[in-house]
């Protein structure tokens, strides 16, 4: 494979340096499962405590509000499913129409149970509209999830507004965030954000694939999505993955450290490579919202070509991007978030999703640009 310039880190990170070490003795070494009672166990657990100290001093909460699973798309469930069956499934969920498929297809499947969604439109931008979620609220609203930033364009949702807004009209409806793609580019106090349930996944931060946390404000009821030993506070059974949690958790004390002079960095980046690729290649569309956007996403459509074309033609040149559509079963759909935002199917299909990280230099970033403008014209003039 030829070595690539990875600009793909909305789809995964590396696990750094730092993780990998802190992981390695509980890989051979001290093997422990937490709840054995002699001392392999006791320096699981004490890990275990020492992690969960550690996350929870990156959210602004208390260690008993931690539960840590196997990945984002089960902290979403855990969330969402765990609150809507307390509630008998009953009464009323609001969500975005932009939303990742773990929170999309949890909430159909809740559809398909008796509860009631409504599915909040966005602008242009990708931004929803905090007058039209005040008005969607209902008296049985027992939940609404919302997004911080989105995965595909990058847009920032204002969340602390929106969690403000929900505890004034109504305190006992609960707030969930999916703030998968935040760490180490946004505030993840769940106090400012005024959320009761957040998720995160160690993957997006340089910690390791398959682990996950999800944020319960105390007093939070959710029903257990999966059943055994009660490990998690009954939350979340199953022996707990002691590397992959230490991974995480120093992934995201390290993330949040350098979050402030990264997010400075990747902005300056970022807004290079919009403002290039604009010039560069005319007919582009940015997609997401100006502003309001991850320091580290680059989107665009460019109608009349095939996303997955370009990505692999991209990849041949040594660049790792994606395609913000998925194809399906031989025929390509276009993504539903682009469509969301008002884009024509063609336009959306000919979608591009840049995302910067650690790694990323502006010397890869001017070698990516004329490739770029290249294939953009070779796929367009087919
Ligand atoms: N939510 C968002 C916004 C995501 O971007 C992702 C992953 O791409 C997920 C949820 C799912 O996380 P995981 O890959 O850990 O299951």
């Amino acid at each position: 494979m030829k070595k690539q310039v990875y600009l793909d880190h909305a789809a995964t990170t590396s696990l750094s340096k730092e993780a990998f070490e802190d992981m390695k003795p509980y890989l051979m070494d001290k093997f422990g499962n937490a709840s054995s009672l002699h001392a392999l166990g006791i320096e699981a657990k004490k890990a275990l405590m020492k992690s969960r100290e550690q996350v929870a001093g990156v959210l602004g909460c208390r260690d008993k509000e931690i539960v840590f699973t196997a990945s984002g798309t089960e902290a979403n469930n855990l969330a969402i499913k765990g609150v809507a069956e307390n509630n008998n499934y009953k009464g009323h969920i609001i969500t975005s129409t932009i939303e990742h498929h773990a929170v999309l297809e949890t909430i159909q499947y809740l559809e398909t149970q008796g509860v009631a969604v409504t599915y909040l439109p966005v602008d242009r931008s990708g931004l929803v509209s905090t007058s039209d979620l005040v008005r969607s609220l209902r008296h049985d609203t027992f939940l609404v999830s919302i997004m911080y930033a989105n995965n595909e364009i990058g847009t920032v949702q204002p969340i602390s507004e929106i969690g403000g807004l929900i505890k004034k009209r109504q305190p006992n409806t609960l707030f969930h965030v999916d703030a998968v793609q935040a760490p180490g580019l946004l505030e993840l106090n769940v106090e400012k954000l005024r959320c009761d349930l957040l998720s995160i996944s160690g993957h997006k931060f340089y910690g390791p694939k398959g682990t996950g946390v999800l944020y319960v404000r105390r007093g939070t009821k959710l029903a257990p999505q999966i059943f055994g030993g009660g490990q998690e506070q009954g939350l979340r059974s199953g022996t707990e993955n002691i590397p992959g949690i230490i991974g995480l958790a120093r992934a995201l004390v390290n993330a949040e450290k350098a979050r402030v002079k990264e997010v400075i960095r990747l902005t300056k980046l970022r807004n290079w490579l919009i403002s290039s690729i604009s010039e560069k290649i005319p007919q582009a569309i940015l997609t997401g919202h100006p502003g309001e956007r991850l320091a580290n996403n680059i989107s665009f459509c460019f109608p009349g070509l095939e996303g997955e074309a370009l990505v692999m033609r991209l990849s041949e040149r040594g660049f790792a991007c994606s395609a913000g559509s998925a194809c399906a079963t031989g025929s390509f759909a276009s993504s539903h978030v682009l469509l969301a935002l008002g884009l024509s199917r063609d336009a959306a299909l000919g979608s591009l999703r840049v995302s910067l990280g650690q790694g990323t230099r502006l010397s890869d970033l001017e070698a990516f640009l004329p490739a770029l403008a290249e294939e953009v014209e070779k796929l367009q003039s087919f």
